[in-house]
């Protein structure tokens, strides 16, 4: 027993624990950069610019991000739409971009691209797993329990 009468936690609890917390750090990467290489053509990883590939019929390629995409739309266009939630976010990271660079709206652009996308989104799903690695550790009676 603990001083405040709590069950001490075992080390393999504690060590099972900090693997699940951690888990998302090394395999998110790994599975990111394994889908990347994959394929007919793998993807050059790190890609140093936007390339320019043909426009495919039956999927989406680079060409479609360039151009603008002709294929249709496997959800509805309330969420895939140019005047729908993909426009909305599309304008809005515009608009973001444009404040923080003025000079240079494609440059500030790709910095909130980055910044949302590659550190705040997964900042926040990260966040929500450690959340709930810590709920799991409570009840099972691991560290943190005095709340
Ligand atoms: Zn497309």
């Amino acid at each position: 027993m603990w001083d405040d009468g709590e069950m001490k936690p075992s080390t393999r609890a504690v060590i099972t624990s900090w693997l699940l917390a951690l888990a998302p750090l090394v395999l998110v990467p790994l599975v990111f950069v394994a889908v990347l290489r994959s394929g007919a053509r793998p993807i050059p990883f790190p890609r140093v610019e936007v390339p320019d590939e043909p426009f495919v019929r039956d999927h989406c390629t680079w060409s479609c991000a360039n151009h603008g995409c002709r294929h249709v739309a496997a959800l509805p266009p309330i969420l895939t739409d140019d005047t729908g939630l993909f426009g909305w976010a599309v304008r809005e990271l515009h608009k973001s971009g444009d404040a923080i660079s003025p000079e240079d709206s494609f440059r500030g652009y790709r910095a909130i691209n980055l910044a949302i996308f590659c550190a705040a989104w997964p900042a926040v799903m990260f966040a929500l797993w450690a959340g709930t690695i810590r709920a799991r550790s409570r009840r099972h009676g691991l560290a943190g329990v005095r709340s």
